[in-house]
C-alpha cells in the first residue's frame, strides 16, 4: 500500500481521498478548509498539518484544486513550492480541471527538477467521485501512465491515456464543451415542449428513446421532479456548479483560439452560461440553465 499526499478535499477531492483510504492506502490529507479535512479524517485519513506535510515522504501526490493558478502556485511558483519537498521517486497526479498550457508548463518545470507531474482530470461528477466510477483522462508518458493506473483504478472506472502532457486537459475541455451544448440543447427542447402543453416526463421519455437521446436525458434531467436524486429535483443544489462550467467553457474557448478551431456551438453555450451566472446563479448546478428559458 502506498503513502499518498492528497491536497484539495472539496466536493470531488474529499470522496476521492476517502476511496483511497478505503482501499487501504495511507492518505495524508490537506485542505485549507478544516471542515473538508474533518470529513476525510472521519473516514480514516490522516490530517496533514500543511500541504508541505502532506507531500513529504509520499509515494504519490494527488491534487484536486479549483484552477490553474492554484496548481501552479502550490507546486511551482508560490512562496514554499512543493516541488522543493517532493521525492524524485514520487508521481504527482493533478486531477484538477485546468488549462492545458499551465499543465504542460508545470509538468516541464517538474521534469527539469527530476520530478514527475501528470495531468489526470476527471468526469463523472460528485456521484462518480463517491462511487469510485470517475473517468480519468490522462496526459502522461507510457511509463507515468502505468505507474498512475493502479491508484486511478481505485477512484475511477474508465482510465484513458489521452496522450502526452496536457492531453488529458485538452480531452476534458472538449468533453465539457460538448456537455454544455447538449445540456443547453436539452433544456431548449424540453422548454419548447412544455410551453406547448407536453408533460416534461413524457417528452423526456420520448426523446430518450428517439434520436435526440443523450446523457442529460438519461441521467441528469434538468426539469425538477422528472428524475429522482438529481440536482434539478433538489433546488439545483450539489452537482456541478454553473461557476465551474463557466470556467471550463473559458478553457475551451482559449483552446479553440490557440488552435484556430471554430466552436460556434460552444460559444453559444458559453454565452448562455455567462448570462445565467450574471443573474446570480453561479452556485447552482449547471442543469439550472433551463431557468434562462423559463424566465423569459
Ligand atoms: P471545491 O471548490 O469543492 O474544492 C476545491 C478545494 O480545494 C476546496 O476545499 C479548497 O479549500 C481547496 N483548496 C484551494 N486551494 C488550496 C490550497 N492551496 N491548499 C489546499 N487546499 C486548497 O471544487 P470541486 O468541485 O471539488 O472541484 C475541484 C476540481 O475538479 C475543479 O478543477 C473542478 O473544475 C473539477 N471538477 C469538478 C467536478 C464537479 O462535479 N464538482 C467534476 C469534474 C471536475
Amino acid at each position: 500500500m502506498a503513502t499518498i499526499g492528497f491536497i484539495g478535499l472539496g466536493n470531488m477531492g474529499g470522496p476521492m481521498a476517502i476511496n483511497l483510504v478505503k482501499a487501504g492506502h495511507n492518505v495524508k490529507a490537506f485542505d485549507l478548509s478544516q471542515a473538508a479535512m474533518d470529513t476525510v479524517v472521519a473516514e480514516g485519513g490522516n490530517a496533514a498539518a500543511s500541504a508541505a506535510d502532506a507531500v513529504t515522504g509520499a509515494d504519490f501526490v494527488v491534487s484536486m484544486l479549483p484552477a490553474g493558478k492554484h496548481v501552479q502556485g502550490l507546486f511551482q511558483t508560490g512562496d514554499a513550492p512543493l516541488f522543493d519537498l517532493i521525492s524524485k521517486d514520487a508521481l504527482i497526479i493533478d486531477s484538477s480541471t485546468i488549462d492545458a498550457a499551465t499543465a504542460q508548463s508545470v509538468s516541464a518545470a517538474a521534469a527539469e527538477r527530476g520530478l514527475s507531474f501528470i495531468d489526470a482530470p476527471v468526469s463523472g461528477g460528485v456521484g462518480g467521485a463517491v462511487a469510485g466510477t470517475l473517468a480519468f483522462m490522462v496526459g502522461a508518458t507510457d511509463e507515468q501512465f502505468a505507474k498512475a493506473k493502479p491508484i486511478l483504478d481505485v477512484m475511477g472506472k474508465n482510465i484513458f491515456h489521452a496522450g502526452q502532457s496536457g492531453a488529458g486537459q485538452i480531452a476534458k475541455a472538449c468533453n465539457n464543451m460538448l456537455l454544455s451544448i447538449l445540456m443547453t440543447g436539452t433544456c431548449e427542447a424540453l422548454n419548447m415542449g412544455m410551453k406547448n402543453g407536453l408533460d416534461p416526463a413524457v417528452l423526456s421519455e420520448i426523446m430518450k428513446q428517439s434520436s435526440g437521446g443523450n446523457w442529460a436525458l438519461n441521467v441528469y434531467n434538468p426539469v425538477p421532479g422528472v428524475m429522482e436524486g438529481v440536482p434539478s429535483s433538489n433546488d439545483y443544489q450539489g452537482g456541478f456548479q454553473v461557476d465551474l462550467m463557466y470556467k471550463d467553457l473559458g478553457l475551451a474557448m482559449d483552446l479553440s483560439q490557440q488552435s484556430a478551431s471554430s466552436v460556434p456551438m460552444g460559444s453559444a453555450a458559453r454565452s448562455l452560461f455567462s448570462l445565467h451566472k450574471a443573474k446570480g446563479n453561479g452556485g447552482l448546478d449547471f442543469s439550472s440553465v433551463i431557468k434562462l428559458y423559463q424566465d423569459q
